[in-house]
């Protein structure tokens, strides 16, 4: 037996049938945000990925040679396509440019729970220029899709690449010898950070300062004492959260997101159920077109993984409604077979969904499969009901059945 590929999933029926739910769910709160559509190929120059990230993403990715002796890779994100999509092509168009996008990454990781080698990112990015406003309205699209999935047990963290930064800046770090400590204390690892601090030659007293800083969260208060000038900024953004009417939102200045690219608000979502892998967003504002030779812009954007989130609602006991069909046809025999036929292409031209029997089994075994498939009600096409224009119209839960005229048949199954 031939296997998928390590780190990658089929899904079943039911589970695209919840994917599509939450995936056209998503899209409609981006619509409604005034944000737009676009996609980008799933495969791209890898260049484009090393001068975003730097030549140790290769290391992750599914990177190849084509044909053509072009060095290719699958996409592990689409932050990076979209703005060479806006520097090839979108320059032109009015600004602040609002787009959204749903696709798979891919990513040479180490399979576990919720961390694949195929996965799906939900995610959006505005082009315009940095502004409270265009953060909170990225943060708020986050959050307003988050609150409309029904997830309960998340937290959103907000924190601004400029506090750490500029703590580093006053002990005189910046620049390439910066970078390498922001990485560090994004992912809490004090023990790597600090002898970096050490031989960027910043005093005890700094060090402790600022990995002080790293654990600083809570309610907008926090800044108060901590942040200085980029702590002001994010007091401006969270006030229009607050108008927005979002709560699930915190200070976190340990939100870093190690990379060059990030100019200021950082953030990161969190849905503690899932343990380990529990970051199911992360965003921030960044400037990244004038790497991909266009203009320098500044924007700002967020990934949600499609997946750890649909995980993470999941565990909370939702589910999605269950994609049955209305209406499941039964020719009672051979010479009804056509009319019935004709019964189901009424019905699914009057957007009814229907299914029918073609497999040419008996009327047993048509109930047994209507029922396993879940079809709310079955149509029997009898002999003696056709010579007065009507069908059987059976209710699959209550076992109620009625003679309907197939002039109103469909009136009747949409009443
Ligand atoms: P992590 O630290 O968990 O690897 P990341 O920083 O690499 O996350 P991003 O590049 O910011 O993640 O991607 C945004 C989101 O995509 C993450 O918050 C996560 O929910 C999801 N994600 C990232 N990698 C994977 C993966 N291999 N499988 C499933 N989801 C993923
Ligand atoms: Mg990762």
């Amino acid at each position: 037996m031939i296997q998928r590929p390590r780190g990658t999933r089929d899904f079943t029926p039911e589970e695209m049938g919840a994917r599509r739910y939450y995936e056209s769910m998503m899209r409609s709160v981006a619509v409604s945000h005034g944000f737009r559509e676009v996609q980008t190929p799933i495969f791209e120059h890898t260049e484009l990925f090393t001068t975003k990230s730097g030549p140790g993403i290769v290391e992750e990715m599914y990177a190849f040679k084509d044909k053509g002796d072009r060095e290719i890779c699958l996409r592990p994100e689409l932050t990076a396509s979209v703005i060479r999509f806006f520097v090839n092509d979108l320059t032109n168009y009015p600004r602040p440019l609002k787009m959204f996008y749903f696709g798979q990454c891919f990513r040479y990781e180490r399979p576990q729970a919720g961390r694949y080698r195929e996965f799906f990112q939900f995610g959006a990015e505005i082009i315009g220029s940095a502004t409270p406003e265009m953060d909170a309205e990225m943060i708020g699209l986050a959050a307003a899709i988050l609150e409309r999935t029904g997830l309960k047990d998340y937290k959103i963290r907000v924190g601004h690449i400029g506090v750490l930064k500029g703590m580093l800046a006053q002990a005189g770090v910046s620049g390439d010898t910066a970078l390498p400590i922001l990485q560090k204390l994004d992912k809490k690892m004090y023990e790597e950070a600090e002898p970096l601090m050490k031989a960027a030659g910043m005093s005890a007293d700094s060090i402790e300062k600022i990995i002080a800083t790293t654990k600083v969260t809570g309610p907008l208060s926090v800044l108060d004492t901590y942040g200085g000038e980029a702590g002001e900024y994010l007091k401006e953004v969270f006030a229009i959260l607050a108008q927005f009417g979002f709560r699930n939102v915190e200070v976190d200045l340990g939100v870093v997101r190690g990379l060059a690219y990030y100019t200021g608000i950082v953030f990161e979502v969190d849905a503690p159920k899932l343990g380990a892998e529990k970051q199911i967003c992360g965003g921030g504002s960044y400037s990244l077109s004038e790497l991909f030779g266009g203009e320098k812009v500044f924007s700002t954007g967020f990934a949600i993984g499609f997946d750890r989130t649909l995980l993470a609602i999941e565990k909370e006991g939702q589910t999605a409604p269950k994609l049955l069909v209305d209406a499941y046809v039964i020719p009672v025999n051979d010479k009804t077979r056509m009319k019935a036929y004709e019964v189901a292409a009424l019905l699914r031209r009057n957007g009814i969904s229907c299914d029918l029997d073609i497999m040419r089994r008996n009327m047993g075994k048509n109930f047994k499969y209507a029922d396993a498939i879940g079809a709310r009600r079955t149509i029997i096409v009898g002999e003696k009901e056709l010579e007065s224009g009507c069908v059987n119209v059976r209710d699959m839960s209550s076992g109620e059945q009625k003679m309907v005229p197939i002039e109103s048949l469909v009136q009747h199954l949409k009443g």
